[in-house]
């Protein structure tokens, strides 16, 4: 019999057992972003775990699109990219196995493997769901990977189709596409859209993403305040917590560990020798290099794709305004924004970026799935190169599978672009 939430339940326990190793073993002021995020994740998945057990239905649905719709229904929200990329970061072989199986079935090795662990998870029987939402972004890898779902898993499959351009009209499009998907779920699990849920969802993350502003500001001070490793654990929050108090509180928890430390006049530990900007997306499959980064190289890590966002909170109580705030926002989403229009967008985002928080540097993660953002590196890095004079290293990674590039490879290749920064 298929466990149909089995990945939430492998990674509620390893959280959890993790979090009581913390808790046992590091003093209360140490590692505070990594506990808060653990111990607001903890209470997300108990609660989807808890509603699976009470026979809700389980809505699929890729990161770009905004969770927070899936909470206008009584159901499980199971984001399909966030369960591999936490599970490398959890266990040693992250969710590999899952990755083979997919690859065996036919998956090209050359297509992004964001979708590739629950597809391997499918096959391997112990993911189910009712149906799936997607929007057309943030590139053709997503487009090609959810066939998958309809084609062979025989889910339904909704698709909210994303205009190129950023227009008042393009906005008011998708956010008709996202009314039409909100109203064709209500139909295919017999309920009827709850607004005030939906509401309350939206305003805890519009609540999150003042936070997330405010983080930001702070991360502008030279030293910054806050540890590299809060950018993987943001991105992780960003995905897995959508519209739930959880996700709140895991961003004012990081807020006021900064503003104790700037009161303080503290920084992060470790001495600041470099800061960089990563205009990609985190390595998850070893956590433990973003210590390494603080403490050893003294490269701060500052911002990147999904740790900054491009886009405005919502204040709205009126549903037509909200859908559209959300139309926006999914249209300006973290690697949305970036790499399913046009490139020269993503160019535009890391040239801001190097100079709003002063980098000395930038360090790019490219996978040769990405073909969007592969094809942008070289013209990045000229643009840093003639704009600012600073230089940008190129990690050729795969972020949820470590026998792609090892840690040892990418710790050494760090280290002598370092030497050149001196
Ligand atoms: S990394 Fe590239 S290929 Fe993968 S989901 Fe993001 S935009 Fe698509």
């Amino acid at each position: 019999m298929v466990n149909r939430l089995k990945p939430y339940e492998i990674l509620y326990e390893s959280l959890k057992l993790t979090l009581d190793l913390t808790e046992r073993i590091v003093t209360e002021d140490e590692q505070v972003a990594l506990r808060s995020f653990m111990r607001n994740g903890v209470k997300v998945l108990e609660r989807a775990l808890r509603d699976a057990d009470e026979g809700k239905p389980i809505i699929g649905y890729h990161f770009a699109m905004p969770g927070e719709i899936v909470q206008c229904f009584d159901a499980i929200p199971l984001c399909f990219e966030a369960v591999p990329y936490l599970m490398a970061a959890l266990f040693p072989d992250g969710a590999e196995y899952y990755y083979d199986k997919i690859h065996s079935f036919g998956s090209p090795y050359h297509s992004c493997t964001s979708q590739k662990g629950i597809m391997g998870m499918y096959l391997d029987q112990i993911a189910d769901f009712d149906l799936v939402v997607c929007p057309t972004a943030p590139c053709d890898n997503t487009i090609a990977s959810y066939q998958f779902f309809s084609n062979h898993a025989k889910k339904p499959l909704l698709v909210a189709d994303m205009p190129y351009y950023r227009t008042k009209e393009a906005y008011q499009y998708f956010a008709d596409e996202i009314a039409r998907q909100i109203n064709e779920i209500s139909k295919l699990i017999n309920q009827e859209p709850n607004w005030d849920k939906f509401k309350t969802a939206v305003q805890n993350s519009s609540k999150a993403q003042e936070y997330l502003i405010e983080i930001n500001e702070m991360r502008r001070n030279i030293p910054c305040p806050i540890e590299s490793i809060v950018n993987p654990l943001i991105t992780g929050a960003t995905v897995i917590m959508a519209g739930t108090p959880e996700k709140t509180q895991f961003f004012k928890d990081v807020r006021d560990l900064m503003r104790k430390r700037i009161k303080n006049g503290e920084g992060r530990l470790g001495e600041e020798r470099f800061r960089s900007i990563w205009p990609n997306i985190s390595i998850f499959f070893d956590i433990g290099l973003y210590e390494w980064l603080d403490r050893v190289v003294g490269l701060s890590y500052l911002v990147d794709v999904f740790t900054y966002y491009y886009y405005e909170p919502i204040y709205s109580n009126n549903i037509d305004e909200i859908l559209l705030g959300i139309a926006k926002q999914c249209m300006n989403y973290p690697m949305t924004h970036q790499a399913q229009s046009f490139i020269e967008i993503m160019i535009e985002d890391t040239l801001w970026a190097a100079k709003e928080f002063k980098a000395d540097c930038a360090i790019m993660t490219g996978h040769l799935g990405c073909k969007q953002i592969a094809s942008a590196i070289q013209l990045i890095r000229e643009t840093l190169r003639d704009e600012l004079d600073i230089p940008m290293l190129t990690l050729e990674v795969d972020i949820g599978d470590k026998r792609f590039t090892s840690i040892e490879t990418i710790k050494y290749e760090i280290e002598e672009f370092a030497k050149t920064l001196l």
